[in-house]
């Protein structure tokens, strides 16, 4: 019997890929729910897929479409069924919990078994039935982390997107809510929390259209499936949960000064999920933004610890320049040309870019109307290039460069405060780095800069340092 205190704060928290690798990891999930639970928090969870899980299948799905062997499926299921019993065998203590939630796991296989079957024989992908294989990861994920938490004494159960309110729009692998969605969510998962006083386990990344068909809200959709519940419940606070101690100044891998940001506001936050530093689903802050939910990014290892604060009005005083951000796997389209109508070219440019699905994350134009430097992905990169040489005009000229890397320079208080593009360019030249292209909003939020993948690394570091970020400000 767990004992209820005064009722604490509403909170959405969600745990992503490695917070529920496997099922310790699960189990300790579980624990942090019931830490908070008994302090009289109203929680629901939302989580992704195992670590991987995702990717293994869109991997599996596209090797079926190309070889169609059948014999593939049956490998794949009998891995995939292997690790999910593992998982609810660690994280699950109560035995009956425990074989209630492997009949369901089974349950899940053979219908995850059929479809990749029928994609084999197809030889065949939708779009809509890719969501409807990937979202086999979250739905496989809830029913392991509602049943560890079920087995800790506190009533819990697996909602799937839809059946939580995530009504979305046809566009399956990216897509949207429909406009009423929170309220939706609030009929269906308030009572569970306020009334019944249960954990609902809500299957992050995925929804379902208005006529029952799976969708899903595009990779890392589980941060935004957060965020709509949170604004659905109206949640005080909505916690991500990751392993490390926060949105750091840089990616420690690459700097190893690199600290926690204490407090980032809803702008600077999605200046760098755009930026690559792969903290947010890009939509992720959205819903909070509009009900003025904080947002937090807290370690599932020190739990108590005050992670970072996502909110509308930084308290503490600005910091000039908050992170510096790296994004590699991009490449560089140039087009340019003397004597063309350079305006409709770029309309048609983007237009173009646009119709193909070729993302853009950094454009540059000097004002000689000469030429123009688009960022790519890299894996949209050929594709770009191709649809671009396909305008009609003898004098334009598209070439591309694939070793760049994007480096962004990302806070708030950079607005208005003079030198910071001197103080970032400076620095590149003294340490002999080339900078191939430069871009600043008007916002001023963000610079970014384009350098040779080699010199990638090296800039960071030397911004990391230039501004000091190491100290706490
Ligand atoms: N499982 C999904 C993905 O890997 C969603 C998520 O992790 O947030 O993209
Ligand atoms: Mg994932």
């Amino acid at each position: 019997m767990v004992l209820r205190v005064a009722f604490k704060m509403r909170v959405v928290m969600k745990f992503g890929g490695t917070s529920v690798k496997d099922g310790d990891a699960i189990g300790h999930v579980a624990s942090l729910v019931k830490h908070f639970y008994e302090r009289g928090y109203e929680i629901a969870v939302v989580t992704s897929a195992m670590a991987g899980v995702t990717d293994s299948l869109i991997d599996v799905s596209m090797r079926l479409v190309e070889s169609g062997k059948t014999t593939l499926v049956k490998e794949f299921i009998a891995s995939m069924t292997e690790r999910h019993h593992e998982a609810c065998r660690k994280a699950i203590g109560d035995e009956d919990i425990l074989e209630r939630t492997l009949v369901e796991i089974d349950q899940r296989h053979d219908e995850l078994e059929k479809v990749l079957l029928g994609i084999a024989y197809l030889g065949e992908l939708s779009s809509r039935s890719k969501d409807y294989i990937l979202s086999f990861g979250e739905r496989l994920a809830a029913p392991i982390v509602s049943g560890a938490i079920c087995s800790l004494g506190i009533d819990s159960l697996a909602i799937t997107g839809g059946n939580a309110g995530i009504i979305t729009d046809e566009n399956f692998g990216r897509a949207r809510p429909l406009i009423g969605v929170e309220e939706k969510i609030r009929t269906r998962i308030q009572p569970l929390m306020q009334i019944k006083k249960m954990v609902p386990v809500i299957c992050g990344f995925i929804g379902e259209t208005e006529s029952g068909a799976i969708t899903t809200l595009g990779r890392g959709g589980s941060d935004y499936t957060a965020t709509l519940i949170g604004a659905g419940v109206d949640a005080d606070e909505i916690w991500l949960w990751k392993e490390v101690d926060g949105i750091m100044t840089s990616d420690p891998k690459i700097v190893k000064e690199a600290r926690v940001i204490r407090e980032l506001s809803y702008r600077e936050a999605m200046e760098l999920s755009y930026f690559g530093a792969k903290i947010l689903h890009p939509r992720a802050l959205e819903p909070a933004i509009r009900k003025n939910i904080p947002v937090r990014v807290k370690n599932t290892f020190n739990p108590d610890g005050e992670g970072t604060r996502i909110v509308r009005e930084i308290r503490a005083k600005e910091d000039v320049v908050k992170a510096i951000t790296l994004i590699d796997k991009v490449g560089l389209i140039n087009i340019g040309g003397a004597g063309v109508d350079f305006a409709s070219i770029l309309a048609e440019t983007f237009k173009l870019l646009a119709d193909n699905g070729v993302g853009i994350v950094m454009v540059s134009q000097g004002s000689s109307e000469l030429n123009c430097s688009i960022v790519v992905a890299r894996e949209d990169l050929a594709r770009g290039y191709r649809v671009l040489k396909s305008i009609n005009n003898d004098y334009l000229e598209v070439n591309t460069i694939e070793d760049i890397a994007v480096i962004a320079i990302v806070g708030a208080g950079m607005a208005g405060t003079p030198g910071v593009a001197g103080k970032v360019f400076s620095a590149m030249g003294r340490n002999k780095i080339n900078v191939i292209m430069i871009s600043q909003g008007c916002s001023e939020y963000n610079i970014s800069f384009v350098v040779s993948t080699r010199d990638a690394e090296k800039a960071v570091k030397v911004l990391h340092s230039e501004f000091e970020l190491e100290k706490i400000q």
